[in-house]
């Protein structure tokens, strides 16, 4: 057999927002293809028409966008293989209905669903299978005649394949190797449905694989009871030989106890399970998204990259280009994956505080925009600028070197309020305070008030001419103080950039405050 050119595939089913185990899925595929010089494609299953939610593929276009996973070609970016949309390929699919129903590998079946309920109740665990078909309303035990007079007559049918018993069929998966299960326990899976004219997920799924010349299947482990159907659809098809490598990935655990990561678990735990943030159009609820709540792309990929897969040593933080040089699927875990919801805001620490001032700007531009501030550009450049250095590793006011946690953007609010917010009130418990005001610092604040009246523009240098000779002839240590008038708490910038931050009028404005209320 020749090599053939790696060629994975995504495929989600436009039901909702893309699960945050749906957006690892399209990583590991991606990681892949791009290991491998193949190409990634992006195909939309929508050939269940009475799940199909409007809005989700283009919310799933976004998500990927957001996130910096590029596809080669598919709904949206083109290619040879299309189209990519199986809504849009139902001409094809009806053609492969006809090769299996020709070959005698597929039936056509009229029972309606009252009939096959009755069948329920009568044989208990009915399975429409070998053992039964028998005894159903099927062109194998129906005349042709009849058979044609019924389609004549527009009765909706379907087209099963038809399974034969007793077989083991193996899967043979790249993460798990080889599974086997007997094709007795298979029940004949409905293919096309005539009502919709549209085939159902399980035929649609092998017959694009094989047109668009997909190598590798790499999904999550819910697919894996589906593997043995199709590969017995692909040898049905005379296919056997250029059917897909399978590779069925770890399940998402939920953080705390024992089963599937669910919405739920997010919504109790306060951690998003969906890339962006998902409005859904018939309820109108809103779901919480990476993206709002302040995440980085490269943090919600590292973390997720790592969930099921390691690269064999201790690193963790990686590029995309690092994930694709290691990325080796034989790695993956078998079994599921806890979701360390915890680890996700470690990552974005981790990348927050790697980036460069200007990529600061507009999380904290929204933090700012919701706590109801106007600012201009300049502030916040300003402020990014000036506390940079400052947030992550701090001296306090008392000489404790401290770190702070910023894991997000919306962490800079309160470390950052005293840019716009001045204080209404000061904390007598507060230790920085009842440290650094004094009986004589209202006195020594005068004093200092006087020399910053005949400061003329307030930039450093200006300061620094008028204060610093003062305290140097007067003895006076005015920082700390100074720093309580104007934050009301031992924390922020060199306080010569604050003020002139601030400007005159309002740095003069908080030290009467201060004064007045501190005495
Ligand atoms: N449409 C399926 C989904 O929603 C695709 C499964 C597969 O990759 O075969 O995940």
């Amino acid at each position: 057999m020749t090599e053939r050119k790696v060629r994975v595939r995504f495929a989600p089913s436009p039901t909702g927002p893309l699960h945050i185990g749906g957006v690892r899925t399209a990583l590991y595929n991606y990681l892949f293809a791009k290991q491998h010089g193949g190409d990634f494609i992006f195909r939309i299953e929508d050939t269940d028409s009475t799940r199909f939610v409007p809005g989700a593929e283009e919310y799933i276009i976004e998500s990927f966008n957001w996130l910096g996973i590029k596809f080669d070609e598919g709904v949206s970016f083109g290619g040879n293989h299309g189209p990519y949309r199986q809504s849009e390929r139902r001409d094809i699919y009806r053609e492969y209905v006809k090769i299996l129903l020709d070959n005698d590998k597929a039936y056509i079946a009229f029972d309606t669903p009252e009939e096959l309920d009755a069948k329920r109740t009568e044989i208990e665990n009915f399975q429409y299978d070998a053992k039964t078909r028998g005894m159903m309303r099927n062109s194998l035990t129906m005349s042709k005649d009849d058979v044609d007079s019924l389609i004549t007559a527009d009765t909706p049918y379907v087209v099963r394949f038809k399974i034969e018993p007793g077989r083991d069929v193996v899967v043979d998966d790249l993460i798990r190797g080889e599974v086997t299960i007997n094709s007795s326990i298979l029940d004949d899976k409905v293919l096309y449905k005539s009502a919709d004219d549209l085939p159902t997920y399980h035929l649609a799924n092998i017959v694009d694989d094989h047109l668009m010349e997909v190598t590798h299947v790499i999904r999550g482990e819910e697919w894996l009871p589906s593997a043995p159907l199709h590969v017995l659809l692909y040898e049905a098809f005379g296919w056997a030989d250029t059917m897909p490598r399978f590779a069925h990935l770890p399940l998402l655990l939920k953080p705390i106890g024992n089963g599937k990561l669910s919405k739920r678990d997010g919504d109790k735990l306060g951690f998003p399970v969906f890339p962006l943030e998902w409005h859904d159009p018939k309820t109108g609820a809103i779901s919480s998204g990476y993206r709002e709540k302040g995440y980085l792309p490269q943090a919600v990929i590292n973390f997720l990259a790592l969930l099921g897969w390691n690269p064999g040593n201790d690193q963790e933080m990686m590029t995309l280009d690092e994930m694709v040089q290691f990325f080796d699927l034989s790695k993956c875990s078998k079994n599921g994956a806890k979701f360390d919801y915890v680890k996700a805001a470690w990552f974005n620490h981790q990348y927050l505080i790697q980036q460069p001032d200007s990529a600061w700007i507009p999380a904290f531009d929204a933090v700012l925009k919701e706590a109801g501030i106007e600012a201009t550009a300049e502030q916040e450049a300003e402020v990014v600028r000036m506390m940079k250095l400052k947030v992550i590793e701090y001296v306090d006011g008392l000489g404790n070197k401290k770190k702070r946690n910023i894991s997000f953007a919306s962490d800079l609010w309160p470390l950052t309020k005293f840019f716009f917010v001045a204080p209404t009130e000061f904390d007598c418990e507060d230790k920085f305070i009842k440290k650094n005001w004094k009986e004589t610092t209202a006195d020594e604040m005068k004093q200092m008030l006087a020399v910053i009246k005949t400061i003329e523009d307030f930039s450093v240098e200006s300061q620094k001419a008028a204060i610093d000779p003062w305290t140097e002839s007067t003895g006076i240590k005015p920082w700390n103080a100074w720093r309580v008038a104007l934050v009301g708490a031992g924390q922020g910038p060199d306080m010569y950039e604050l003020a002139a931050f601030l400007g005159k009028e309002e740095v003069i404005k908080r030290m009467e405050f201060a004064i007045q209320t501190l005495g």
